[in-house]
């Protein structure tokens, strides 16, 4: 037995003392393992109350408060208490929490790898994307990326396909996107600056009231499930089909020595509650979304809802490919992962193609 497994297991009534002579005891005292109490905390990227992107953790909370018998409970704090929306890599990786709700592409800036685990511009859709990170090698890689720094990453829910962005003047040429300013994070918003555009990252509470004041011409956000909550279709006459997150999937962060200090029984449950969390996300966004779309058509009749001329998705997926590829040059992990998922989605698309897309066909 490992020293480390004493320690785990002595966390409650100063068990940790017992040193080396107690080891084989501790070994199979399993009551001492069902006093141990864990209350963890968890820091969200979204304002308090977020719809959908806040139900993951909420839920998760409570799965694991059931699952435990009350032992293992998880405090969860909105960007509204900890104040640091983009601080939540350094917060889990310092220990100050436990844990994250996030979004892996917001650590760019840490590792240039970090976006490719979240969604990819004419990337993989989302069942090929699930695909890829539990069957097709997409976890061992992201756990390479993030141990590096202390922690571990899950997936966390999939928002689906992205709108486009809110615009306040249609698209019509690649022309149209220079010196436009607007609100696109990750590889989507280094796309359009190659474009001319001025790709700008704010913090969702900012969002609406920077749009109105015109200190963005365009917004992207999320898509009709979220975006109708944030008023967007007030301002915004032009809302585009998306073409730069067909996946986005949202990211749990665990600090990972506070995962490998807890018993064995927690981190299963904990594992258990992760998975079964970010389903439900993805299937509440699924819904959500259809029901945004509703209401956005039966009540915002001055909103329409347009395609980036066939052109400028041309020049798009163009251009990701150039950026993309000097990624992959100047970072081996950034060339070895897109590579990775490369391969994935070559083969995996074709069976989209006569399944999901052929289906669809025959309507
Ligand atoms: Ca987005």
């Amino acid at each position: 037995m490992k020293r480390r497994d004493v320690l785990r297991y002595g966390i409650v009534g100063g068990a940790a003392v017992m040193g080396w002579a107690c080891q084989r005891k501790v070994q199979t005292v399993s009551p001492t393992v069902a006093d141990v109490r864990i209350r963890w905390r968890l820091a969200t990227s979204w304002p308090p109350n977020f719809p959908i992107f806040e139900h993951g953790p909420r839920r998760l909370a409570e799965m694991l408060e059931r699952m435990s018998g009350g032992r293992f409970t998880i405090e969860v704090d909105s960007a509204g208490k900890h104040k640091a929306p983009f601080g939540v890599f350094d917060m889990v990786r310092n220990g100050t929490y436990d844990m994250g709700h996030t979004a892996a592409y917001y650590w760019k800036g840490k590792e240039p790898v970090m976006p490719l685990f979240t969604t990819v511009p004419f990337g993989m859709n989302v069942l090929e994307q699930y695909a890829w990170f539990f069957y097709g090698g997409g976890m061992q890689l992201m756990e390479r990326a993030f141990t590096r720094h202390g922690l571990l990453s899950f997936p966390a829910g999939n928002t689906g396909v992205q709108m486009g962005g809110w615009f306040r003047k249609p698209i019509r040429s690649v022309e149209d996107f220079r010196g436009l300013k607007m609100r696109i994070p990750g590889l989507g918003g280094e796309v359009l600056a190659r474009l001319g555009a001025e790709p700008i990252t704010l913090p969702a509470g900012e969002l609406y009231t920077a749009l109105e004041k015109r200190v963005v011409d365009a917004v992207e956000w999320v898509s009709p499930a979220i975006d109708l909550t944030m008023g967007f279709q007030e301002i915004a006459e032009y809302y585009y089909l998306g073409w730069h997150e067909p996946a986005a999937e949202l990211q749990y962060l665990v600090n990972k020595r506070r995962f490998e200090e807890l018993p064995s029984d927690f981190q299963a449950m904990l594992t258990a509650a992760l998975k079964e969390t970010a389903l439900d996300t993805t299937s509440e966004f699924f819904a959500r979304n259809a029901e945004g779309l509703e209401i956005l058509q039966t009540r915002y009749p001055r909103v329409k809802i347009l395609r980036f001329p066939d052109d400028v998705i041309v020049e798009l997926r163009r251009q990701t490919h150039l950026l993309l590829q000097e990624y992959a040059a100047r970072d081996s992990l950034f060339r070895e992962v897109w590579e990775n998922q490369q391969r994935f989605q070559q083969r995996v698309r074709r069976w989209t193609e006569i399944s999901e897309q052929y289906y669809l066909a025959i309507r």
